[in-house]
């Protein structure tokens, strides 16, 4: 068997990518070992600038390269609502609705006792920090409709809601275009849980 090490290097690294596995590692190295020098160096040249100059939002957690990030900075935005969410992915997913003007609070992670994650393992004490701040009125708990998202957003409101300020859970449900003899009994639950007078 034929061993190149910094072929061997490169997939070794590549495999480490989530949803990339032995063999896709192995095609992105020879596609790359494909293309044009000046293509490469700009690829590794971009993945050191990204982890480089893209830091945590001191305010709200989200990736950013100016301090604050953009959205922490707009005074047209109501700060008086705070959208939390898990992920700084899920900020840009929110974002893209175009529905919500508030501010946001990224945690880096879920409650997950199986996992060793705890309290202090993820941004909840500066959320309480900044309800304590004061001019927060309401908290969106965003979180994913797993068992840890719904176990990280009970405990946050239980947290907040002696503070004074109002906690609401996003609603979830049947997808749009969704079919109700399709949607698994779980859903279904939740969505009538969800519904809304018309
Ligand atoms: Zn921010």
């Amino acid at each position: 068997m034929l061993t190149i090490e910094p072929i061997v290097r490169l997939t070794t690294q590549l495999a480490r990518l989530p949803g990339i596995g032995q063999k896709s590692a192995q095609r992105l190295a020879y596609h790359i070992l494909d293309t044009p020098l000046a293509q490469a160096q700009e690829l590794a040249a971009a993945i050191i600038a990204a982890r480089e100059k893209v830091v945590d939002c001191p305010i709200c957690g989200t990736y950013t390269d100016v301090s604050p990030c953009g959205i922490c900075a707009d005074t047209g935005r109501d700060g008086s609502i705070l959208c939390v969410v898990c992920d700084a992915k899920d900020v840009i997913a929110m974002e893209r609705t175009r529905e919500f003007h508030g501010k946001y609070h990224v945690l880096h992670g879920v409650l997950s006792p199986v996992d060793g994650v705890g309290p202090n393992d993820i941004r909840i004490s500066e959320l309480v920090e900044r309800v304590k701040a004061g001019g927060i009125k309401e908290v969106i708990l965003a979180t994913n409709p797993d068992v840890e998202g719904e176990a990280t957003a009970s405990y946050i409101a239980r947290l907040l809601k002696p503070m004074g300020v109002s906690c609401s859970r996003i609603a979830h449900g049947i997808p749009i275009g969704g079919n109700l003899e399709y949607t698994d009994e779980v859903t279904l639950a939740k969505a009538m849980e969800g519904r809304r007078p018309l």
